[in-house]
């Protein structure tokens, strides 16, 4: 393929792309497939020539699209969204464009530059605490990773490592072994399942505590549990504070778990993965409060920043603890360009990196700050306003209601709820799933594609009634939208927009 054939299909990949954005709001948003339906369509081996573009371009609509589950649908409310916009499309291309691999400063200056300055913005966009920016005095920094998951992993080897030097440079007798065979980490029963894995990849206990009525750690029960395992000898480390849990957005009580840590010499690492974006907005700060007690502090632009995956923003109060964790070239460290550029590649596991400042950077430059708060308080009052529509019915009730996710039930008995959310999940006009909170099933509704409006939010409601009614034997009303056939979600992007017209 030369340039000029790059043009054409580049092209005609962009108008593809732009086709289904502007249609994905009309197809199921569930894919209709059977397990394995892709090795049906697709040779078992690869052709021996090469192939026109436009016949794969055309089999992606034929094999692919039918695969896909729709997360830009207006319909998707499932897990917590994944940002999709089109300047960070745009910056993914570009990225791809140039090719570069960002393993140090030299082998591409404009990557850790440009990330050095994102980073900045970012932080001071969050208002998170000075010491964490690149661009203050003291030795904090942040940095571009891949997932929430990458850095908790992260932040837990860092710890270690912390605490193994911590201890040695007083009792160099004790063994590195002895110590690392002690470590505790810590973090609520409502945190992540990248938090347990965390624990088991880093090869350390992980307690996952009880939270209270609400969802939240609090620091009685950390003081606890660091109790009982200090009578047991063993030696506290890591605690995960959740701003923002997965499966009701709870927040953690930082402001006690702070002065506990600190006092303890644990480290405090925040995972803020989906709520962060809301501290752009100054109204949300509050949660934040206790961050001042944090060693590290992380949240996804990719959930809810408008930035597509893969970016997870990064900070920590101090880097260096980071870079002698992971760097394994301290004699060549001296004389890298002194406090001027980071060398990245101490600060995670891979050696190679992408570009994904640039993708970062089109974002914040083409919504701005506004554009961006713009797009939080729309989604936060979409969720209120699903609240309300809830709360309006007698029947159900609202569990939790954090941000841009509302967890509800059916009153009474939970059966009826779980034979609710199946019957939604069969019909597949929305895609909802499933949570828990105190020990009893809701389902989760969560505001996730940017294109979700009010309309959306009417019609998913509608769908839950509808399907209330159909189980308690009432005649089904009508909805304002026919449902989504399989015959469209097999049909072309073009045509579906052709037809929509
Ligand atoms: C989504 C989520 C994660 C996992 O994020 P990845 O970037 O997919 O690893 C971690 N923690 C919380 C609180 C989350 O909501």
């Amino acid at each position: 393929m030369d340039s000029k054939q790059f043009r054409e299909f580049a092209k005609a990949a962009v108008d593809y792309i732009a086709d289904y954005i502007d249609s994905v709001e009309d197809r199921p948003v569930l894919s209709g497939v059977s397990p394995n339906y892709l090795s049906e369509l697709i040779p078992d081996e690869p052709p021996q020539t090469g192939e026109a573009w436009q016949e794969v371009l055309q089999d992606v609509d034929r094999i692919i699209m039918p695969g896909l589950t729709h997360w830009m649908s207006p319909h998707f409310h499932a897990y917590y969204p994944t940002a999709c916009s089109f300047p960070a499309i745009v910056g993914e291309l570009m990225s791809a464009g140039f090719g570069c691999v960002g393993l140090s400063w030299v082998a591409s200056p404009a990557y850790t530059e440009l990330e050095v300055v994102m980073m900045n913005w970012l932080g001071k966009l969050l208002n998170l605490p000075e010491e964490f920016l690149n661009c203050s005095e003291g030795p904090g920094g942040g940095v571009i990773q891949g997932s929430a998951s990458e850095v908790t992993f992260v932040a837990l080897l860092t710890a270690k490592e912390k605490k193994v030097a911590d201890i040695r440079s007083v009792h160099p007798e004790i063994s590195e072994a002895e110590i690392k065979g002690k470590l505790v980490a810590y973090s609520s029963n409502q945190s992540n399942s990248s938090v347990e894995k965390a624990g088991l990849l880093g090869s350390m206990t992980m307690r996952l505590l009880p939270v209270d009525d609400k969802g939240q750690l609090r620091g009685g029960t950390l003081l606890e549990a660091i109790r009982k395992d200090k009578e047991q000898g063993l030696i506290p480390c890591y605690v995960v504070a959740n701003l923002g849990t997965t499966p009701t957005c709870a927040f953690d009580k930082l402001e006690e778990l702070g002065p506990i840590c600190r006092d303890e010499e644990i480290w405090l690492h925040v995972d803020a993965a989906y709520a962060g974006t809301a501290f752009i907005c100054p109204e949300y700060r509050h949660l934040m409060k206790g961050i001042d007690y944090a060693d590290s502090f992380n949240f996804n632009p990719h959930k809810w920043m408008l930035v597509n995956f893969d970016c997870s923003a990064l900070w920590m109060r101090n880097a260096k603890h980071l870079v002698e964790a992971f760097n394994v070239e301290r004699i060549y460290l001296k004389d890298q360009h002194k406090g001027l550029a980071p060398e990245y590649r101490h600060w995670q596991i891979a050696l190679g990196r992408r570009f994904r400042a640039l993708k970062l950077w089109f974002v914040l430059r083409i919504y701005g700050v506004e554009g961006i708060q713009k797009h939080v308080r729309g989604q936060i009052a979409l969720a209120k306003f699903f609240e309300d529509l809830v709360r309006a019915d007698p029947r159900f009730e609202v569990c939790t209601s954090n941000m841009g996710l509302v967890c509800f039930k059916l009153k009474g008995d939970e059966s009826p709820t779980i034979k609710l959310l199946e019957e939604v999940q069969k019909r597949k006009n929305i895609f909802v799933n499933t949570g828990h909170f105190q020990g009893r099933h809701v389902i989760r509704f969560a505001i996730c594609s940017r294109l979700t409006e009010r309309r959306h939010v009417e019609f998913a409601w509608n769908e839950f009634c509808s399907v209330a009614n159909i189980l308690e034997g009432r005649k089904m009303e009508t909805m304002d939208k026919p449902m989504p056939t399989i015959e469209i979600a097999n049909m072309s992007c073009q045509k579906i927009r052709e037809k929509s017209k």
